[in-house]
């Protein structure tokens, strides 16, 4: 063995491995490694193409690396379990404080430097489960699941924001069945069915989404220097913007 090797081999020992629970399914216990300096520069680097879904991509790949259990892909994760992964992640690695900005509603006031406890503050959704999977239409039941990462970073590119919606929707439907028979449709299969759905079962679709809070939602509670005033914000698409 090499004195690098020897160097490797120790740091490699040294690594302290962490747990979290997915959130769709708690059995499910993930073991991971804290974000080494290695990785930190090639988020770095990915930083620089800096579209949404490549750094999402970038933040899969870091994931990915960091977590020990095998067989486990990020690409299979529900958008809300990659979060949670992303945000246990930073939190063993680089601490559970992060500075976000806070803006006063009363006065338009903004702080630049509020230090929060991801901790203690973030609230992932669907706690209680996933609610209301099931549409039924006569004997049809459509079986909706939360996307999945690969679902959302392999959307085509040039999509207006109507066919997105669309495509997400899309990517909901686990399963159709007819009575006991279930039915094994393509994504493009997939897209003729809903295209021929009454327009009123749409809002079904849609409702599912808003029932199952897709993302954690970061609660902030500050009060504002210039006029005491009391705030309560709430941080939720923008969640992963802490690691760029
Ligand atoms: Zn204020």
């Amino acid at each position: 063995m090499s004195d690098l090797e020897k160097v490797l081999k120790k740091l490699d020992e040294v690594t302290y491995t962490f747990r979290f629970n997915l959130l769709s399914n708690k059995s499910t216990v993930i073991e991971f490694r804290p974000i080494k300096v290695k990785d930190q520069k090639k988020l770095i680097v990915d930083s620089a193409n800096e579209t949404q879904i490549n750094q999402l991509k970038a933040l899969m790949e870091l994931l990915q690396s960091c977590i020990k259990t095998s067989n486990l892909k990020v690409e299979n994760f529900t958008f809300q379990d990659f979060i949670w992964g992303i945000i246990n992640l930073r939190m063993k690695s680089q601490g559970e404080t992060i500075d976000v900005v806070g803006i006063c509603d009363k006065c338009g006031h903004k702080v630049l430097q509020l230090p929060v406890n991801l901790e203690n503050k973030c609230v992932p959704g669907y706690l209680d489960g996933i609610k209301n999977s099931e549409v039924k239409i006569d004997d049809l039941i459509f079986k909706l699941r939360l996307p999945r990462m690969k679902d959302i970073i392999n959307m085509p590119s040039d999509l207006s924001n109507s066919d997105l919606e669309y495509h997400t929707l899309t990517n909901m439907i686990d399963y159709v069945s007819v009575g006991e028979e279930v039915l094994d449709l393509t994504l493009e299969e997939k897209i003729q069915v809903l295209d021929n759905l009454d327009s009123k079962y749409l809002e079904t679709f849609k409702t599912f989404e808003k029932d199952n809070e897709f993302g954690p939602t970061l609660n902030i509670d500050f009060k504002c220097p210039a006029c005491q005033h009391d705030n309560k914000i709430a941080i939720k698409e923008d969640i992963l913007n802490f690691f760029f």
